[in-house]
């Protein structure tokens, strides 16, 4: 085992390669996940409903097969349910091969399924290359992985499921058991501090308008990542999403004609808060602090 260990650590560019190798075959699953999680949520959700009601329960639930989850039905394409081969389903090489069309009816692939595979691939290496080879990198791997989950979960649907935020913040204190990241206390008081945070500006928000401007699953989010990375990081994890939320909502509604009242989901601005936190936090806080001084 130590002389893999060894091998990896005078052989860099080796491991950069697998790193994203294995980022593009992650990405791959991490598609799967932002596809049918909401969709599994939703059929529960319907199941919930007819049990309450006493109604005898729904046979697809909505989704359209006896089974679905994760694994099972699968992978077909959408339009001709042709049944996606192995080799057909090659991270980003089988979309350039096939030329982004299904090779049985044609029908157009997305290009935000290779695209979510090199950014998978790109932000993995980033980390591999931060981190270098260790069991801390691959928590750091797993917490980079469930941000993109979320990020897209919320793009696409306007939700963070509480299967994804709530073990995140677990994993969170479960990494910083013996400090990995930052000491466990600051790690605790990172996650409650994340939560109040934004638990008051909800609340504050809501009196003084009336209106909702986030959900609960963004305080969690929050508190996920204060678990991660400590209270101390808070601040700037704050200061970049609500900069970054602001510039984008800005130019959506100056540019795209996004309506006012039509909320922005805040989950992917805290993600990629969270993410450089993790990469430049020490950097990024220190600069913080000396123009606040
Ligand atoms: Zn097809």
């Amino acid at each position: 085992m130590n002389a893999f260990v060894e091998f990896f650590a005078t052989h860099g560019i080796v491991l950069l390669t697998y790193a994203v190798m294995i980022g593009l075959l992650v990405g791959s699953f991490l598609n799967v996940v932002i596809y049918r999680l909401p969709k599994m949520m939703e059929r529960d959700w319907r199941m919930q409903c007819h049990e309450f009601l006493d109604m005898p329960p729904p046979a697809t639930a909505g989704s359209g097969f006896d089974v679905f989850n994760l694994a099972k039905p699968d992978s077909h394409c959408p339009h001709c349910k042709h049944r996606i081969s192995a080799l057909e389903n090659i991270p980003v090489f089988s979309y350039l091969w096939q030329r982004g069309k299904c090779k049985h009816c044609q029908a157009p692939i997305s290009l935000r399924y290779p695209i979510m595979e090199c950014v998978t691939a790109a932000l993995s290496c980033l980390v591999v290359a931060y981190y270098g080879l260790s069991w801390l990198t691959l928590a750091l791997l797993v917490f980079t992985w469930i941000l993109i989950v979320l990020t897209m979960i919320d793009v696409d649907h306007q939700l963070l499921p509480d299967d994804l935020t709530l073990p995140l913040l677990w994993l969170g204190l479960l990494v910083n058991i013996k400090g990995a990241v930052v000491p466990l206390p600051d790690a605790v008081l990172g996650a409650i501090g994340g939560y109040l945070v934004l638990w008051v500006v909800y609340w504050a928000f809501k009196l003084l308008t009336g209106k909702e401007g986030m959900g609960y699953g963004d305080f969690k989010l929050l508190a996920a990542l204060g678990a991660w990375l400590g209270w101390q990081s808070l601040p700037l994890v704050i200061l970049l999403s609500s900069l970054v939320g602001a510039i984008v909502g800005i130019s959506l509604i100056m540019f795209k004609g996004h309506k006012r009242d039509v909320p922005i989901p805040f989950g992917p601005y805290l993600a990629f808060a969270g993410f450089l936190a993790l990469l430049w936090g020490h950097m990024l806080t220190g600069k913080l602090y000396s123009l606040l001084s």
